[in-house]
């Protein structure tokens, strides 16, 4: 199943639940604009090399559209479709004011050098800037990007519509970022995993964890979950997993990690073990947080971990996801798991706009406020209506998309 199959499956069966028709299902499906451009670069060898950009803006009906900006050489239209339409209804869920979008361009980051960097994302917003800015559509980062990048998109856009910091978030927060946007997905993950822990009826103490992935996301919730008692057993990045019997050290990892120039490869505290060994560990949460479509219906059956937090985006395929909910596990879904970077990132927009900043202990205080109220309402709901996380997530943010749609009037 292709990815904008899959996030319509999931669409789908919330929109069953809400008796969404099917002129309103397509309404609501369908993608506000969809953008593919050219980017001719020189690489530093003197080639030309020509790649593609994609900006797939879906659904502005509760405000300016948001989504991150992927590199990745997998990366494609139906790819940026489905993540577009994921940013609808996350935002909507964790109810801020923004619609969905997402970009990408498909190109392998880690081969390219700081300057090629550059000039491909300077190119890309020469293609791009008149279709985004602050009142209509914000870029953030995502695999690949960083907040560098995010600097560099500001200053090219400036430069055609004058200084305007609130057309990207994620940015340097020595050049109009905010505290605490780094940190922000992981840590919203942390504090789902949190709360999801306790109403299970378990301690965080006895809790092994595993997380695939050791970037933005997954290095600051696997900090987040040892703070909190956790023993975070493996981590893993694309050099492979590591794997400890009774807790790796993260803090370790981490300083490893960043003074060793090359992510995890030749970490030697932990037996090296594969990606596709960490997700079937003996632990009792697993944190996928690198990409999309890991967990499979022939790997599903061999996970054992009751309790699935989705860092990523899409890390769980369809009919895995019922394989999955049907033994029992507990799922928390991307579009409320992630939300906790697109909710720093309004922060740090709204911010921009005002000339004003809060400081750390504010925004993951404020953090922690929206995160927990959306969570408390798809719990609740989830259980009102006897569905899955996912489901009951779909259903909250579909029915805050379609009402703000009819009430801005259709025709
Ligand atoms: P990142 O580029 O900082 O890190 C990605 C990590 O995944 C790296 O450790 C990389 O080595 C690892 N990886 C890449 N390919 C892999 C493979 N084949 N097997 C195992 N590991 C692999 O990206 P990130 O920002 O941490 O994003 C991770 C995921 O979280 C993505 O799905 C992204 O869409 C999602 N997400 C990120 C944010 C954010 O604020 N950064 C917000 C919401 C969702």
């Amino acid at each position: 199943m292709k990815s904008f199959e899959a996030v319509k499956h999931y669409f789908n069966l919330a929109a069953d639940q809400l008796e969404l028709t099917e002129n309103m299902r397509t309404l609501l499906l369908t993608a506000k604009r969809e953008v593919q451009v050219q980017i001719a670069i020189e690489r530093d060898s003197g080639d030309l090399e020509t790649l593609i950009g994609y900006r797939v803006q879906h659904d502005n009906a509760r405000g300016p559209m948001k989504g991150g900006l992927r590199f990745h050489h997998e990366v494609d239209l139906d790819e940026v479709r489905s993540l577009a339409s994921l940013m609808t209804w996350k935002t909507a869920v964790v109810n801020i004011p923004y619609g969905g979008a997402k970009g990408g361009i498909a190109v392998d980051a880690r081969s390219l050098s700081l300057g090629e960097l550059e000039r491909i994302t300077r190119k890309f917003i020469d293609e791009i800037h008149d279709v985004i800015g602050p009142d209509t559509d914000i870029p953030a980062p995502d695999m690949g990007t960083n907040a560098e990048v995010m600097a560099w998109i500001m200053n090219q856009h400036n430069k055609y519509h004058g200084f305007s910091p609130g057309v990207v978030t994620g940015k340097p927060v020595e050049h109009y970022g905010i505290h605490g946007r780094e940190e922000a997905t992981g840590r919203g993950v942390g504090i789902l995993a949190i709360k999801t822990i306790g109403r299970l009826g378990h301690k965080p103490s006895t809790t092994r964890v595993a997380i695939q992935g050791f970037g933005k996301v997954g290095t600051y919730a696997a900090k987040f979950l040892q703070d909190a008692d956790c023993k975070v057993e493996a981590v893993s990045d694309i050099s492979g997993a590591y794997y400890r019997q009774g807790g790796l050290n993260i803090n370790d990892v981490i300083r490893y990690s960043n003074t060793h120039g090359q992510g995890l490869e030749g970490y030697a505290e932990a037996d090296k073990i594969t990606n596709a060994e960490l997700l079937e560990l003996d632990v009792e949460l697993l944190v996928p947080a690198a990409l999309g479509g890991v967990i499979t219906a022939e790997n599903a059956p061999r996970v054992k971990a009751p309790l699935i937090i989705e860092a990523a985006n899409a890390p769980i395929r369809p009919d895995a996801d019922e394989m999955l909910t049907e033994g029992g596990v507990t799922i928390v879904p991307d579009i409320l798991a992630n939300a906790g970077g697109v909710t720093v990132s309004y922060f740090e927009w709204a911010q921009n706009r005002q000339y004003y900043r809060w400081n750390l202990d504010r925004v993951r205080q404020e953090l922690e406020r929206v995160m927990s109220s959306a969570f408390e309402e798809v719990w609740e709901l989830a259980r009102e209506r006897e569905v899955s996380l996912r489901t009951a997530a779909f259903m909250l943010g579909i029915n805050r998309v379609s009402r703000a749609t009819v009430l801005a009037g259709i025709t």
